[in-house]
C-alpha cells in the first residue's frame, strides 16, 4: 500500500488556505504564456478553470464533447448554489457551512478541503453576481436565499429552478472573453479517449473529433480533468444521457487513483419511471422541499386520489421521523425513508413506487403566485412530463441516481496521483464525503475552477518553466494513439446483435438492484458475477454500425459503456469492502435499531483510493486516513 500524501498545509484550519496562497510557488507573467494547459470539460468547473487560467495568461486548450461549452451538464442544475454569506442573519458562517458539509458527508471527507470550499463559497457568489448571473433578489434588492437539505440556515442562492443554466451562462461568457483574447482555444465535439503520460507526468490527451472521426494528439505541460460525474452508470438517472466516466477511467488506468467509487447519491425527489422505454429520469429540485410536504396515506394500499384523502389520514413521514429537520433532511436520509414507506406498502400510484410532494398548504399560506415565482419552471416541467398539474394535485416523486461523491483521488492541490494531472468539480472525489448536501456541488465546481486550481497549479508549473513545448511525435503519443485505434477497432469489429444502449440498460439495472439505495453482501457478490457475465456478452455480441472515421454516436456510446463495465466492478468491490454504513452507502447489515446508518469509525474513517494494477488484476486498496481535528465524529442525527 502506498502512503498517500494529501499535502494538507500546516496551521489552524481557518488559516491554511490563506497561508498556502501566501507561500505557494508562482509563475511570472512572461513564463505563463509559454506554459500549455489542457482542460477537459466546460461545465462550471472546466469553464471556470479555463477562464481563470486564461485570464492569468496561461495558454489554455479546452475540450468538450458537446457542440457548445454551454451545453455541459451543469446547465441542468436547478435548485441553487450555497455560500456562507449570512445575508439572512440566521446564524450562518464559514464554520457552519464547513460543519454542515462534514456532518452531511457522514465524516468521510477531508476537513482541510471542505473548510476551504466553505471559505471560497463567498467569492463564488460575488464573482457570479459580477458576471451578471440573475440570482433572485428580495424586496429590498439583496440577493435572496432559500434552504436545502441537512441545514438549518438559509444559504442557497438561486435563479428560479435554473440556477445551473444561469451560472453556466456566466461561465460561458467569461470563457468566451478568453477565447476572443486568444488565451483559450476551444475544441468542441471532441472526446478525450486517453491520457498521455511521459516520464511519469501527464503531458497530453488523445481525442476523437466526433464530427469527422479523426483521432488527434494534443500536448500540454499539465492536464485538468473537469469531466463531471458517473451517475449514468445506473442508466436511468437525473444526469444528461451522455454524461460518462470515460476520461476519469482512462486516467485511472494510467495511474490516477479512484477514490470511494461506491459513494453515489440517490436523490429523493425525481419524477418516477413511467415506462420501460425511458432513457432518463427527471429531477424535481430539492428546493421544492422548502414548501412541499412529503406524505403517503396512513392506510396501506390506499389508492384514493390524493386530494380526497383527509388530513388525519396522511402520514407526513419525514416530519414525523425527523422533527428537527422535517422535509429538509439530507438526501440519503430522505431517499431511504421514501423507499422504506414504499417497500412497506404505503407507496402511491399504480406501481406503489411513489410518494406525494404536496404544495397545498404552502399555496394556501403564500398564494399560488409566490409558489410560481419560486418554482414556476419546475412545475411546468413536471406537468409536461406527467400531464398532472402540480398546482392542483401533489407531485408524485421517487428516488433516482443523481450525483457521484466518488471520483479521482486528489490532494489539497487538486492534483491526482499522476503528477501534472488535476481533477476538479464532480470528477474528483471531492469535498462531500459519503453524501453531498444540496447546492454544494455548483459551489465546489465553481470554487475549484475559478479560485482553487488557478492558485494551486502554479505550485507545479513553477518547476516546468524550462520544459519546452511538448512534442506530439514521441513514442508515448504514438503508442497511446495506437491503443486508442485498436480499442475502437475492437469495438466496431465485434459485429454482434445488441446495441451499446441495451447493454447499458441491463448493467444499470444490476447496479440499481444490488448497489443502489441499499446494499448487502449477498447482493453485491451476485452483482459482481452478473457484471462479469454481462461484460463477456458485451465483448462477444455488441453491434456498432458505421465506421471509425465518421460521425458515429453508437461507437461513442460503446466506448463509454465498455468503461462502465470496468468501473461497475470497482464500484461494487468498494461497496463490498466497506463493511459499515455511512451517508449514501447503506449496507443493510449495518444499521441502528431504527434503521439509520451505522458507521464504524475505528475501521473505516478513511478514503479508499483504488489503484489500477493491470488488465484482469484485482485493484489495490490504498487508504488515506481521515483526521478530524476541528470536528468531533458523532452519530449523525436529524431528529
Ligand atoms: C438534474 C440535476 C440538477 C442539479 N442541481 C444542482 C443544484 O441545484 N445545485 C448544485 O449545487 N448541484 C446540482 N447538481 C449537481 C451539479 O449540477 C453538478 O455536480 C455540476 O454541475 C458538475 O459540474 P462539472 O463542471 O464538474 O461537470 P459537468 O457540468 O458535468 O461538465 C462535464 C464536462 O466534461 C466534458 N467531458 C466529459 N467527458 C469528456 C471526454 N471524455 N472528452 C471531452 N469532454 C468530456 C463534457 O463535455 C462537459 O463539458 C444537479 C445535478 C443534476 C443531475
Amino acid at each position: 500500500m502506498i502512503k498517500l500524501d494529501s499535502k494538507i498545509p500546516e496551521g489552524p484550519l481557518s488559516q491554511k488556505w490563506t497561508r498556502y496562497k501566501a507561500s505557494v510557488k508562482l509563475v511570472n507573467p512572461a513564463n505563463k504564456k509559454k506554459l500549455d494547459i489542457i482542460v477537459v470539460g466546460s461545465g462550471l468547473s472546466g469553464a471556470g478553470a479555463s477562464s481563470a487560467l486564461g485570464e492569468l495568461g496561461y495558454s489554455v486548450k479546452t475540450f468538450c464533447y458537446q457542440d457548445s461549452p454551454r451545453r455541459a451538464h451543469s446547465v441542468a442544475a436547478q435548485g441553487g448554489i450555497n455560500a456562507a454569506k449570512n445575508y439572512q442573519n440566521d446564524g450562518d458562517s464559514i464554520y457552519r457551512l464547513f460543519y454542515d458539509m462534514i456532518k452531511g458527508g457522514d465524516y468521510r471527507a477531508r476537513e482541510a478541503n471542505v473548510y476551504r470550499a466553505a471559505e471560497v463559497s463567498n467569492f463564488v457568489i460575488d464573482h457570479f453576481t459580477a458576471l451578471g448571473v440573475p440570482f433572485a433578489r428580495d424586496y429590498g434588492g439583496s440577493l435572496d436565499t432559500r434552504s436545502f437539505g441537512g441545514v438549518q440556515v438559509s444559504r442557497t442562492f438561486y435563479a428560479k429552478g435554473q440556477t445551473g443554466q444561469q451560472c453556466l451562462l456566466g461561465c460561458y461568457s467569461s470563457l468566451n472573453r478568453q477565447i476572443r483574447k486568444g488565451n483559450v482555444v476551444m475544441y468542441p465535439r471532441r472526446e478525450m479517449l486517453d491520457l498521455v503520460v511521459i516520464g511519469g507526468k501527464a503531458r497530453g490527451i488523445i481525442t476523437r473529433n466526433l464530427i469527422t472521426g479523426e483521432i488527434e494528439r494534443h500536448s500540454a505541460h499539465a492536464v485538468v480533468l473537469a469531466t463531471g460525474g458517473y451517475g449514468t452508470i445506473y442508466y436511468l438517472s437525473t444526469l444528461a444521457v451522455n454524461s460518462n466516466a470515460s476520461a476519469a477511467w482512462k486516467a485511472h488506468r494510467k495511474g490516477a487513483f479512484f477514490a470511494n467509487p461506491s459513494f453515489i447519491q440517490i436523490h429523493p425527489t425525481c419524477v418516477p419511471q413511467l415506462n420501460q422505454f425511458q432513457s432518463k429520469l427527471t429531477l424535481m429540485s430539492e428546493s421544492l422541499r422548502n414548501d412541499g410536504r412529503i406524505w403517503v396515506p396512513k392506510q396501506k394500499g390506499d389508492k384514493r386520489a390524493a386530494n380526497s384523502i383527509p388530513e388525519e389520514e396522511r402520514d407526513y413521514f419525514l416530519e414525523r421521523r425527523y422533527p428537527a429537520f422535517g422535509n429538509l433532511v439530507p438526501r440519503d436520509v430522505a431517499s431511504r425513508a421514501v423507499k422504506e414507506r414504499c417497500d412497506a406498502g404505503y407507496g402511491i400510484g399504480e406501481t406503489g413506487l411513489a410518494v406525494n410532494l404536496d404544495f397545498r398548504d404552502s399555496m394556501k399560506k403564500q398564494g399560488k403566485k409566490a409558489i410560481e415565482n419560486k418554482y414556476g419552471n419546475l412545475f411546468e416541467m413536471y406537468k409536461t412530463i406527467t400531464g398532472i398539474n402540480p398546482y392542483e394535485e401533489p407531485m408524485r416523486i421517487y428516488p433516482a441516481g443523481h450525483y457521484t461523491m466518488g471520483g479521482l483521488w486528489v490532494d489539497y492541490d487538486l492534483m491526482t496521483s499522476i503528477p501534472g494531472l488535476y481533477a476538479i468539480g464532480e470528477s474528483n472525489f471531492s469535498d462531500h464525503g459519503a453524501n453531498r448536501l444540496g447546492a454544494s456541488s455548483l459551489m465546489q465546481a465553481a470554487a475549484d475552477g475559478y479560485f482553487i486550481l488557478p492558485n494551486t497549479i502554479s505550485n507545479y508549473l513553477a518547476d516546468e518553466i524550462r520544459v519546452p513545448k511538448i512534442a506530439t511525435d514521441s513514442a508515448e503519443f504514438v503508442e497511446t494513439e495506437k491503443a486508442v485505434y485498436e480499442r475502437l477497432n475492437k469495438l466496431i469489429s465485434i459485429k454482434g446483435k445488441q446495441s451499446a444502449s441495451s447493454f447499458h440498460k441491463r448493467l444499470g439495472k444490476i447496479m440499481w438492484d444490488y448497489c443502489g439505495m441499499v446494499r448487502n453482501e449477498n447482493g453485491l457478490k451476485k452483482a459482481l458475477t452478473m457484471i462479469n457475465e454481462l461484460k463477456e456478452e458485451f465483448w462477444k455480441d455488441l453491434n456498432v454500425p458505421g465506421a471509425i472515421n465518421e460521425l458515429n454516436m453508437e461507437l461513442e456510446k460503446a466506448g463509454r459503456v465498455a468503461d462502465y463495465f470496468e468501473l461497475a466492478g470497482l464500484l461494487v468491490t468498494d461497496a463490498l469492502n466497506r463493511t459499515e454504513s455511512c451517508g449514501a452507502h447503506f449496507r443493510e447489515e449495518f444499521q441502528t435499531p431504527d434503521g439509520e446508518a451505522l458507521r464504524n469509525d475505528d475501521k473505516f474513517a478513511y478514503v479508499a483510493a483504488w489503484e489500477y494494477a493491470g488488465e484482469g488484476m484485482p485493484h489495490i486498496l490504498n487508504k488515506e486516513e481521515l483526521m478530524f481535528e476541528e470536528v468531533e465524529m458523532k452519530v449523525r442525527s436529524y431528529k
